[in-house]
């Protein structure tokens, strides 16, 4: 099972939209995913048509055990999508409150890594869908993930945000044995901007070997997909969106099978 997962501290940069069409595309291909949604907004969550405000149970469920995850909870949690091959781990707004309670408690850093440990047969993948800002669900994200996405919206503002990212990333990296591969994915693209076209060139200057060098377009076809409650490549495979998503996970694919991301 291979676990991945996209954060950055900065909301509306594509990181839900991200998780979603790398795992359909996943799924498309025949393999198990399982995506994770780990922001209190729950926007995954509604994606794919279940009500973050009313969900009893969700990812929430896993941290009310000391840290310790009772066998078969995780299984307990999994929700159907769209997709026959996409299992959802929801979230609920009752996460929010997470960071709050446990903040000041040691040992919850590894809830999400032991619940994935028990699902390890029925997934073949596993996509992590993170929270904007550095807490309690982020620091788990990354510490049950090999790899990591970091969609970066090309505008001038983005630049801080990713700059955040990477420092918490440092931060992650002292306490785990081998540093986290990381992949900077531009979104959002727009050629007709200046805003754009010199965010992807700072972005080449300031982060070449970590940079995707493509980038993923503007493509409406993206945001329609989340309107009808399907993955990208469910609503048009041969979108400019999809085919962009589509060159990236090969992309990703390729980096694992290298061997620069240690495989779990
Ligand atoms: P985040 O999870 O970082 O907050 P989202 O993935 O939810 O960001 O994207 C924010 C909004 O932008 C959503 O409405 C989404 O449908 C839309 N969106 C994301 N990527 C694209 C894209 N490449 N082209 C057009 N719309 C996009
Ligand atoms: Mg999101």
């Amino acid at each position: 099972m291979r676990v991945w997962a996209v954060a950055n501290q900065k909301g509306g940069v594509g990181k839900t939209t991200t998780a979603v069409a790398l795992a359909g595309l996943l799924a498309d291909q025949g393999q198990r995913v399982l995506v994770v949604d780990l922001d209190p907004h729950g926007s995954m969550t509604s994606y794919f048509g279940h009500d973050p405000d009313s969900l009893t149970s969700s990812v929430f469920n896993l941290f009310q055990h000391q840290g310790q995850v009772p066998d078969g909870l995780a299984e307990a949690l999994l929700l159907a999508t769209s997709h026959e091959r996409i299992s959802l781990m929801p979230s609920s707004t009752s996460l929010a409150t997470l960071e709050r309670q446990s903040a000041s408690q040691g040992g919850f850093g590894l809830v999400l890594s032991r619940a994935l440990a028990q699902l390890w047969d029925r997934f073949d993948f596993v996509l992590i869908d993170s929270p904007p800002l550095l807490g309690v669900s982020m620091i788990n994200a990354l510490a049950a993930c090999e790899q990591l996405v970091i969609p970066v919206q090309t505008e001038f503002l983005a630049l801080k945000g990713l700059e955040r990212m990477v420092h918490t990333l440092n931060m992650v990296n002292r306490s785990r044995k081998q540093a986290l591969p990381f992949t900077i994915v531009p979104t959002l693209f727009d050629r007709r901007t200046q805003a754009s076209v010199s965010t992807l060139r700072t972005l080449r200057l300031d982060y070449g070997n970590h940079l995707w060098q493509a980038f993923i377009p503007i493509d409406t076809k993206l945001r329609d997909a989340s309107l009808a409650g399907v993955v990208p490549s469910q609503l048009d495979a041969s979108a400019r969106g999809v085919l962009a998503y589509r060159a990236l996970l090969r992309y990703l694919l390729a980096q694992s099978l290298s061997g620069k991301v240690a495989v779990a």
